[in-house]
């Protein structure tokens, strides 16, 4: 038997984009929070020195190119340690799709292993090691609701949003955030009301998050896929008080309070969108 881990899918309730800094990387300030579909990471132990990873997806790679290997080898350097492990990925996330699923992989994989080999890393600790394997790695082992800044390593943690079903479309396309960053044009970008959004949180007023979730990378992924901005306004033609693009895309989240009203924006966008899912958000404090 091996230990298992849920490695849940982040959507974003804001993205914006502050800066380019002189190395090329952008400055970006992210309020993010994990939904409730995950993969399902299982680790065991092997007898040898080595990194064995598998997952059921022909879109992610079964070799060192996967995050969940990267962050077995990262843990493993960074405590000196000679013990082996074969990681078993369940895909459910949607791969390239803005949900930060390889990043969440990675994350299990950190935590399972400081578990499983008893290391004792605090969650900051582990946070620190994953900044290196992406951007998104160090929200994913807290997996709550938080802002991020710097290319999204500094995490601050924040209240958790107001009760809500997130209906999630995708089209059928995966989009690299690689290829997004280099078109933002910082003069033409609309800034997202991220003060706005933390005060929804901190009041737990889902109609102000609503009215200012919002993501500054939506432009250029509308303009690459406009089928990424006929999914957002059909959410909102459908009734649903709140859309937001989340990462950089192409999958949108929309919010609404009841399950009956998730259920009847589901039906209108499946057949429409590649997939659709109604989901629930994790962080409930
Ligand atoms: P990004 O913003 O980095 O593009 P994303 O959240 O939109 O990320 P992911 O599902 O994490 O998308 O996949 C991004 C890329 O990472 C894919 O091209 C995929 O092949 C690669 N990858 C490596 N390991 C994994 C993994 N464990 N799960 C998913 N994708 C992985």
């Amino acid at each position: 038997m091996g230990l298992f881990e849920r490695a849940p899918a982040k959507i974003n309730l804001s993205l914006d984009v502050l800066g380019k800094r002189e190395d090329g990387f952008h400055e970006v300030e992210m309020i993010m929070t994990s939904v409730d579909l995950a993969d399902h990471v299982e680790l065991q132990e092997l007898h040898r020195d080595v990194i064995e990873v598998s997952a059921d997806s022909r879109y992610v790679p079964d070799d060192e190119r996967n995050l969940a290997y990267k962050a077995a080898a990262a843990f493993k350097h960074h405590y000196q340690l000679t013990r082996g492990v074969r990681i078993d990925i369940k895909k459910n996330i949607p791969v390239a799709a803005g949900l930060g699923g390889g990043s969440s992989d990675a994350a299990a994989v950190l935590r399972g292993l400081n578990e499983m080999w008893s290391v004792g890393a605090s969650q900051a600790e582990l946070a620190e090691l994953g900044t290196g394997l992406g951007s998104d790695v160090p929200f994913c082992i807290y997996g709550t609701t938080a802002i991020g800044t710097g290319h999204g390593e500094k995490i601050r943690l924040l209240p958790s949003p107001p009760g809500c079903y997130v209906v999630l479309a995708k089209p059928d396309i995966g989009i690299s955030t690689r290829h997004i960053f280099p078109r933002v044009n910082m003069d033409e970008l609309e800034h997202p009301r991220t003060e706005e959004v933390i005060q929804s949180l901190r009041e737990k007023n889902f109609q102000r998050l609503c009215a200012s979730a919002g993501n500054a990378l939506e432009r250029v992924t509308f303009s690459m896929h406009p089928e990424v901005s006929r999914i957002k306004e059909k959410m909102l033609a459908n009734g649903v008080p709140g859309a937001v693009m989340s990462g950089s895309g192409p999958t949108v989240a929309g919010f609404v309070r009841q399950y009956s009203k998730a259920k009847r924006v589901y039906n209108g966008l499946r057949g429409f969108c590649d997939e659709v899912f109604i989901v629930r958000l994790l962080d409930q404090r």
